[in-house]
Formats: C-alpha cells, structure tokens, sequence
C-alpha cells in the first residue's frame, strides 16, 4: 500500500500541539492520538507501544500508544495473515509500527472517553521495531499503586504511565510560558556557568575536583546569586534564567539535591518594582500553564512579616481559608489579672495569649484534643488551652474555672466562635504562640476541607527581618539573603550597640534591621523569594561584618563580586521561584519528585542509575584523590 507523503500528518494531535505540527516521520503518518471519523477510508500508518491487547484468535485487537493517545487497531487473519503472525507475538509494550486503512467503529461500538474513539486501524501490515520485557508494574493503569523506589528505578516506565507524562508536559508548558512573558517584558536570558566559586544560600556545596589545577575545587552554584548581580553591574538591565541549583543537604521532605529555579534580575528598581513585575508575570505565567486555574487575589495581598504573623502564624499562608489568629489580650481584660495565672504570667512577661477557632470542632474528644495539644507542644508551647461551644451556644473549658464565665464568653466573642466551634488558645512569646498557632491552623483547615484546591492563592509577605542572632556564632546571620539591603530608613541600623561591627551582641541596632526581602507564597508554600541589594561596596562590606565574616574571609569569598562594585553598580534587585515548586502545585502535587523526570531519592541516590558511585582509579589518580574515610563529629 502507498501512504500519501502528508505535510500535516500529526491529523488533529491533542493537547497544546498546534494543528499545523508536523509530527509524521518514516515510521508514521499521524500519531496515536490523531485519528477522527473524517480520516475513514484513508490509509494511515502508526508507530507506538502496545498498550493493551486481546487475542481473539481469528482476530486481534489492540490499543497503540505514544503521548498523544490510543488508538485501536484491528488485525484480521484472514485479511492480513502476515499482520496476524506478528500481532500474534506482540505483548504489552513491544514497539510496533502499524500499516492500515482507517475504519468507522461499528455503531455502537465507539468509546466516547477516546479521542479516537470513534475509528479503528484495520492493519495491513504489523512490523515488531522493538520487544519487550513484561514491565514490573502496569503501564497501562493510571490508578495501580506502584512504590516509589520502583518507580524511581524504572522511570522511563513511570514517564510511559499517563499521570507522569501529563505532569512532565505540564511542566514543559510552564517553563515555555515563564520564557514567553520574560522575553514579551524585555527580559535576556542567560546561561551562567555551574563550575563556580562557592554562592551561599545557607546549604552546603557539591564540589567539584579540578584536575587542571590540582588540589581546588569548584562550587556547583547554590543559586546564580553573584552572577546575576554582576550581571546588573555588566549593564544587562533585565536578566533571567531557568537555573539549576545544587545544595548538599539533608533531604527533608520535598528537598532535592539539585532543583530548578527562575532566577531573574533587575536594575535601577524600587522593592515595588520587583514585586509588581514578579506578580504580574506569575499571574500571565499561571493563566498559560494552567488557564483553568482561578486566582484567587489579584493584586495579590501584601503582608508585612510581622502581620503574616500575627494573622496566620506563618511567614508562607495559606489564604484560602480564613481563621485569621485572635489576640486575646483585651478580652481578658489586660492589664489587670484575667484569674488565670498561665495567661497573666506571659502577658506579663511580654509574651501573647492568642487563639485560633476551628469550626465545627466542638464536640472534638478528649483524646482528639490530646492529639492538638500534642502538636502544639511538638512546635514548642507548653500547652493548649480550649473552649468549647455546645449546639446551644453553651461555653464548655477546663480553664472556665479560673476565668469566670464573663472572660470566658468574652475570650469566644473575641475568637468569633460559633454554636459547635472549638477555640483553641495558645499563651507564649510572640513567635512560639503564632507558630504553633499557625500550625493549628492548617491542620484545622486541611480536616475541614476549607481550602479549595482549585483555587491559586498568592500572597506576598515582605519586610523580614535583616538579620537573626546566632548564639553559637556570636553573629548576625541574613534570615534570607546574605546580599540584601535594609529597607532605606533601617540602613543606619546596620551597626552595633558599641559601633564596633566585630564586638556584635544580641542588643545591636542590627537586630532591629528590616529587609527589603519579599517571599511570593502559593497556598501555603513558599513560592519564592528575593530582594533588593546592597549595591555599595562600603554597605555590603558593613553587612558581612554584621554576619561574622573577617575583611580577609569576605575577600576570598567575594572578592570578585565586591570588587565589581567599585566599577559602578547600579541599584538592584531580584528574585528567584522554584520552579520545582510551582509546577508541582499546579499539578495538583504535594511532592516536587512528582514533577521531576528523574528526581533522586531521600538518600540522594538515582536508582536508575546507580548515581553516586566510587570513581574508577584512574580518576582518582587523574584528580590525586584518595578516599581517607569520614570524619564525623
Ligand atoms: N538567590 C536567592 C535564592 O536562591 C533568591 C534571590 O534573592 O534572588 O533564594
């Protein structure tokens, strides 16, 4: 049989493909997912993996698929008897290329969840390219649980499993519309190197071993941070990057050993400058990557750090749920004694006594309330105080006693409870009780079900502080960035209570210092962050004091970049996103490994590869490396 030669022979492919793409190649004509009642009576020809066969005998059926779709394909003995033979010897998964005339499905026999449902390949030719092994879990079962460390040796397998492929897409379409809106707002983008000297961004360094210079290493970059800085010194203006970072860490949770992130830059801006462009961008960013996602702010709300704080216990919150936190103060009628001493001692002491309702809690048992009281003494609270509301409005608490039924019915006023809500109340310093506060929060909202998955709720929290007291150290370390700046009245700040910046103590201006550091939160995670530099050399040098490093060790590490300074720097500022981060949240994940093709696992380990592994020793020679053992302390 003769196949047309077809200029758009990828038919009508789905998802964001283009119709005009041309996507025929010598093994095929249209791919699986392109077939449409129109096509009937045309020769095609399809080349894919078998996804799921059923052996009639006399006739065999299959599902072939590649990334675009299934499509059926019948083979009849008696048409195509060669076709038969080798249709007979193809199992799940053997790469076949298929010869055939397109036919209208029976009546009846259509499958309405296909988008090639409505047609089948009658085969005239079935050519095996490729067998293949029985696969170690079902490819063609979206749903089957299959353990991760399976997963993750096989990935190529899981990348074939339609969930992965479809997050790996939705991955691709994000990275494509962060390079679109960059490059519409006049945005470069630039490879900086990854054989570097070391960039801190508070994680150790991957090295690598130089064999042209013997006995140094490079840094594998924790973040472009110097470079894009110089960058801006280098007069680009506008820089962007989708960078690969390595930080030597412990894995936690959703951390990698190497991610990616947006990294970008600007000039001659205010912290509202960055911020603006930041928002508008992921706004043009989420409507292309995922148009059927609503925002649920725009402009995105503002928090000052201290106000994220104080309304939901968390520098990163989640807005798509209410149950702002309460100060109680007033409604146990601070100053004077609310007739509980634990309440009146920490007020006393400075400290807060705040709550937090959880809605339709109240009749939540004893040993419910244990496990919230065990939470908030894990985040560090030395209890948990509760009320609760019976269906008639009734108010029911162990510390009644103490308070009085009027401090009582006032402290639930003040939470704003409700028949059949429970008020959880937590009294200590400022920042234990938010944070356990802000815990309590989530974890009601997650039982609840308040925040609507759907939704995409960004939020900015900005002016953290500058620095935090590290005892061990005796320093000022950066809570973010090493390179930020002060908010413009808090650049006196930048000293010590004796003016020496090498005799630093807890009571030191710095302390007071806020940054002009913003963090962009997406339901609950931290997006991104960055902020407005110090782009004085003399300023910068002051900071590094603060944060403990001699003149002699700020040369070695950042000689290059302080000296670059001194050749006219221009104000500037940035911000980097997790793109990791970002794709998993709007693929509906909680683990950025979902949306990794090869992600490592919690051991830093590839087991697909076999990654890390010993050198041979000839690269240890090459190197002069040998391996000593571990020091440990
Ligand atoms: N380099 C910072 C980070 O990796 C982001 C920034 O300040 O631009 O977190």
């Amino acid at each position: 049989m003769t196949l047309p030669a077809r200029s758009t022979a990828g038919g009508r492919p789905s998802g964001t493909m283009s119709r005009m793409t041309n996507l025929a190649t010598p093994y095929r004509t249209h791919t699986c997912g392109a077939l449409r009642a129109l096509d009937a009576d045309s020769p095609a020809r399809l080349a894919g993996w078998v996804h799921r066969r059923r052996d009639h005998g006399h006739l065999i059926f299959f599902d072939l698929r590649d990334r675009y779709g299934l499509t059926q394909v019948v083979v009849d003995a008696d048409r195509a008897p060669d076709a038969h033979a080798a249709a007979s010897r193809a199992r799940s998964e053997f790469v076949l290329e298929v010869s055939g005339d397109v036919a209208l499905r029976l009546p009846g026999m259509e499958n309405a969840r296909l988008a090639t449902g409505d047609v089948e390949l009658h085969a005239t030719e079935v050519r095996i390219l490729s067998e293949a092994l029985t696969p170690p879990f079902y490819i063609n079962d979206p749903d089957a649980p299959v353990d991760e460390a399976l997963r993750l040796k096989y990935r190529y397998l899981d990348i074939r499993r339609q969930p992965m492929a479809e997050r790996l897409l939705l991955r691709s379409a994000l990275v494509r519309a962060i390079r679109d809106v960059h490059h519409e707002h006049g945005f470069v983008e630039i490879e900086t190197p990854n054989l570097i000297k070391s960039t801190p961004e508070g994680a150790r360094d991957f090295i690598v071993p130089s064999r042209l210079q013997p006995g140094t290493v490079y840094a594998l970059p924790q973040s472009p941070q110097q470079l894009k800085q110089l960058l801006m010194v280098a007069g680009i203006d506008r820089y962007f990057q989708i960078a690969r970072c390595f930080r030597d860490e412990d894995l936690r949770g959703d951390r990698q050993p190497e991610f990616t992130q947006l990294d970008l830059e600007m000039s001659f801006v205010l912290e509202d400058t960055v911020m603006d462009f930041v928002e508008t961008m992921v706004i043009e960013v989420s409507r292309r990557a995922a148009p059927d996602r609503p925002i649920l702010r725009v402009p995105f709300p503002r928090y000052t750090y201290e106000e994220a704080l104080g309304r939901f216990g968390s520098d990163k919150p989640d807005i798509r749920f209410g149950l702002e936190l309460v100060d109680l103060a007033s409604a146990l009628g601070a100053p004077a004694s609310s007739g509980f001493r634990v309440f009146d001692d920490v007020l006393a002491a400075g400290g807060r006594v705040m709550a937090v309702r959880a809605p339709g809690m109240g009749s939540l048992s004893r040993s419910g309330v244990d496990e919230l009281t065990e939470l908030a003494r894990r985040h560090g609270a030395k209890g948990l105080a509760h009320v609760s509301v019976d269906a008639d409005g009734g108010l029911h608490s162990p510390i009644g006693k103490f308070l009085g039924e009027e401090t009582l019915r006032s402290v639930a006023d003040a939470a704003g409870a409700e028949p059949g809500d429970l008020v959880l109340i937590v009294a200590d310093s400022f920042d234990t009780t938010t944070d356990v506060l802000g815990r309590l929060r989530t974890e009601i909202g997650a039982r609840r079900g308040l925040a609507d998955p759907d939704v995409l709720a960004y939020c900015w929290v900005h002016r953290f502080p500058m620095y935090k007291w590290d005892a061990e150290y005796v320093r000022w370390d950066a809570t973010h960035n090493p390179f930020s700046g002060p908010v413009p009245e808090d650049m006196p700040l930048l000293t010590t209570a004796s003016g020496d910046l090498s005799v630093r103590t807890p009571e030191d201006p710095a302390g007071r210092a806020r940054a002009q550091q913003y963090d962009v939160a997406l339901n609950g995670w931290e997006l991104g962050g960055g902020s407005v530099r110090i782009h004085h050399r003399e300023e910068l040098e002051r900071s590094f004091l603060l944060q403990g490093h001699s003149l002699e060790a700020m040369h070695d590490k950042f000689g290059g970049m302080l000296e670059a300074f001194d050749y006219g720097a221009p104000p500037h500022g940035g911000i980097a996103l997790g793109v990791d981060r970002w794709a998993a949240l709007l693929a509906y994940q909680t683990n950025i490994r979902e949306v990794m093709a090869f992600p490592k696992t919690q051991s830093g380990g590839d087991l697909m590869l076999d990654a890390p592994s010993a050198p041979d020793q000839e690269q240890w020679d090459e190197l002069g490396l040998r391996f000593v053992g571990v020091k440990r302390d």
